[in-house]
């Protein structure tokens, strides 16, 4: 069911028909050896890839789709430090000095975008600059003090803008002050991830698409992981599906209540018409990505060919909301009115993966016997992955050949299960979730 509600998602998508993909990677057929097999072919999957495939590992990555099908290739392209959680969170669990550790591997992150592109020349549409934004006077000092402790307690000074001072970045009335961070930015997430995957492939890694994972086998020394039409004999794993991961439960990779520490969210986006240039130097003149600090949050950019893309709208249900398209334009004229009749000439979404406290979960599932090896799994980037999960596949790698030392530092974050298991959990966290958005709704 999520699946095919995915697959409509996807119909729509700008990206998939501003993206090019160069070759396609036959589905596995018959029996392959690997030293470390990743499943998923999203960034976290394709960048683990790659690193491994610098470090002269043999490497198979299975995706049941197309690489870059699911969120990878259709998100909002805001690429930003930090995480979706906070550091609060972060400080709370792991204390400061390991929380300043965490947050620079999260810039580390946004570097790794630039060498990458660079090193690859990977054409992705690169655009510096992001913005935060705050919706009450409230939140706006919220925001600020938040800012103030970024800079004090992990050296990230942001530039903070009062309400006169964001028209420089974002002509809006609906913003009461907001910072700047010149180190985030936006990219066309499906030209970078099928940049990614040309390089994993041409540094060495085998890539097959349509091949889903439908089981995994651990025996003494080597894991056995299973799709229609063939198998991978690995000595390393590292599980990378994000929110359809979990229907591999039960199946021998996943210990129970591993899928009910993450839920799936249906997060929505849709594209106008190209604007004149003039036109969009009336609502972003610097051109940075914006964000809203709401809980349910409105997040837009313009693209390469002067279209302002526009997310915002979630789904805890997992059903797509009615009149998508309609609602997503209610919200995209409250920020700009101007645009209130400019239709929306492209509309889809895809699911994101949050943890309970919105942190990421990383771990390592201990292996069977003395002679197995670790299974590695990524997931909970609870909508907050672009940057995020490219490091996180090079942390893998690190952990795989050299020092396991970084990949640890997120593994040590603990998660609760969502409440109601994997079965109960969406209707519980629908009815938690409302009284967020009445939060968002009262200021
Ligand atoms: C609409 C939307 C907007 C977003 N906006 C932003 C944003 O602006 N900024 C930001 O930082 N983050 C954003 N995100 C989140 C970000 O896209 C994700 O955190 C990130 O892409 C996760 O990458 P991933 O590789 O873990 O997962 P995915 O990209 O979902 O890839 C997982 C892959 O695994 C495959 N798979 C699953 N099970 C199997 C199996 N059994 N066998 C083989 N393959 C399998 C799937 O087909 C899929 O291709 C957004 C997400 C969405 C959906």
């Amino acid at each position: 069911m999520l699946l095919q509600t995915d697959r409509s998602l996807a119909r729509h998508s700008w990206y998939a028909e501003t993206a090019s993909r160069r070759q396609d990677h036959r589905a596995l057929q018959g029996e392959v050896r690997a030293e470390v097999a990743i499943v998923g072919g999203g960034l976290a999957g394709l960048s683990a890839a790659l690193e491994l495939a610098q470090r002269g590992r043999q490497v198979v990555l299975l995706e049941a789709q197309q690489l870059g099908w699911a969120a990878s290739g259709r998100n909002g392209g805001q690429a930003l430090g930090g995480l979706a959680c906070g550091m609060d969170e972060i400080e709370a669990q792991l204390g400061l000095a390991d929380a300043r550790r965490l947050w620079a591997m999260t810039l580390e992150a946004l570097t790794l975008i630039h060498a990458r592109r660079d090193r690859y020349r990977i054409a992705c549409d690169w655009q510096s600059g992001a913005l935060t934004v705050a919706t009450s006077a409230r939140k706006a000092a919220a925001l600020r003090r938040d800012a103030e402790r970024m800079a004090s307690a992990y050296d990230h000074p942001t530039q903070w803008l009062d309400r006169a001072a964001l028209g420089l970045h974002i002509r809006s009335p609906r913003y009461h002050g907001g910072c700047y961070d010149r180190r985030g930015g936006h990219l066309h997430p499906l030209k970078y991830a099928l940049g990614l995957a040309d390089a994993a492939w041409r540094e060495g890694a085998r890539l097959h698409e349509h091949s889903p994972v439908q089981r995994v086998e651990r025996h003494r020394s080597v894991t056995l992981l299973r799709t229609p039409q063939g198998q991978v004999v690995a000595d390393q794993v590292l599980l990378a599906g994000n929110v359809h991961l979990p229907a591999l439960a039960g199946v021998g990779a996943l210990p129970p209540g591993t899928g009910a520490r993450i839920m799936p969210v249906g997060t929505y986006v849709g594209v106008t018409e190209p604007l004149d240039p003039s036109e969009m130097d009336g609502l972003l003149p610097t051109r940075a990505a914006v964000c809203d600090s709401n809980f349910v949050l409105d997040y837009f950019r313009p693209t390469a060919d002067q279209r302002l893309l526009f997310g915002g709208k979630v789904s805890y249900s997992t059903l797509t909301p009615p009149n998508l398209a309609g609602s997503l334009q209610a919200r995209l004229a409250r920020v700009f009115p101007r645009l209130a009749w400019r239709p929306l000439t492209h509309v889809w979404g895809g699911f994101v993966d949050i943890t309970m406290n919105r942190a990421p979960d990383f771990s390592r599932l201990p292996p069977d016997g003395a002679a197995g090896a670790p299974i590695y799994l990524l997931q909970g980037f609870s909508g907050h992955g672009l940057a995020l999960s490219g490091l996180a596949g090079k942390l893998v790698a690190e952990a795989i050949c050299e020092d396991a030392s970084r990949f640890d530092l997120f593994a040590r974050l603990r998660h609760r299960p969502f409440p109601g298991g994997e079965r109960l959990r969406t209707p519980t966290l629908v009815l938690g979730m409302l009284w967020h958005r009445l939060r968002d709704l009262t200021g």
